[in-house]
C-alpha cells in the first residue's frame, strides 16, 4: 500500500532526459525573459552549465535501488539499533525549484540482515536528487529501506533549511524544518523511538 508513494516518483523516460542541449536552449530564453543579455561574456556558457547542474541535481530519477544496494545485504547476528547520522543532503523543492539542504539521520533495527553502511547515504541521495518536498523525501527513504532490508523497524529524521523560505523572506533565516518517518518498531515502541532520538542528539565531536 505504502509502496505506491515510492512508485509515483519513479524515473522519467531516459530519452527525454538525455536530449542534451534542450534545457540549455530553454535557459537562454529564461535569461532573456528575466531581463538579461544571454550573449554577454559572463552568460554565454551559463545555459549549458545550468543544464549540467540541473541534470546532476535531478539525477536521482535515473538511480536504481537495485544497483545501489547491489547485493550489499549481509546475514549478521546483530539485533541492536544501527544508526547512520548527520548524512548531508541537498535537494530541490518542487514548488520553487530552489535548494533545501540539511542532515538526515537514519536508523533501523535489523531483522535477518544488515545493509552496507555506505548504502544508506546513497539511498538518501537517490531521493534527494529529485524535485521534492521534505516530508516525502523522509518517507521515501524510510519505505525504501523497509522494502529492501525487511528490518524490524526504520526511523528517519531530516533537519533542513529551505532557500525558498530563507531567500524570499517568508520565514526567519535560521528556522529549520524537521520531519520524521517511523516504521515498525520505531512507530510502535516508544523506547525504540527514544533511543533513536537520544543517540542522534549525542555530540558528534566525541568520535
Ligand atoms: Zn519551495
Amino acid at each position: 500500500m505504502k509502496k505506491a508513494t515510492v512508485e509515483v516518483m519513479k524515473s522519467k523516460p531516459a530519452e527525454l532526459r538525455q536530449e542534451s542541449g534542450r534545457i540549455a536552449e530553454l535557459m537562454r530564453e529564461v535569461l532573456e525573459r528575466i531581463g538579461e543579455d544571454p550573449t554577454r561574456d559572463g552568460l554565454v556558457r551559463t545555459p549549458i552549465r545550468a543544464e549540467k547542474a540541473l541534470t546532476y541535481l535531478t539525477s536521482g530519477y535515473e538511480a536504481n535501488i537495485g544497483s545501489i544496494v547491489n547485493g550489499a545485504l549481509f546475514d549478521v547476528r546483530y539485533d541492536e539499533m544501527v544508526i547512520v547520522k548527520d548524512i548531508e543532503f541537498f535537494s530541490l523543492c518542487e514548488h520553487h525549484m530552489l535548494p533545501f539542504y540539511g542532515k538526515a539521520h537514519v536508523a533501523y533495527l535489523p531483522g535477518d540482515k544488515v545493509i552496507g553502511l555506505s548504502k544508506i547515504p546513497r539511498i538518501v541521495d537517490m531521493f534527494a536528487r529529485r524535485l521534492q518536498v521534505q516530508e516525502r523525501l523522509t518517507q521515501e527513504v524510510a519505505e525504501t529501506l523497509q522494502d529492501v532490508l525487511k528490518p524490524r523497524g526504520v526511523g528517519v529524521i531530516l533537519e533542513a533549511r529551505h532557500f525558498c523560505m530563507m531567500m524570499r523572506g517568508v520565514e526567519k533565516q535560521h528556522s529549520g524544518t524537521v520531519t520524521s518517518a517511523m516504521l515498525g518498531a520505531f512507530r510502535q515502541n516508544k523506547e525504540t523511538r527514544d533511543e533513536f532520538l537520544s543517540l542522534i542528539k549525542q555530540d558528534a565531536s566525541r568520535f
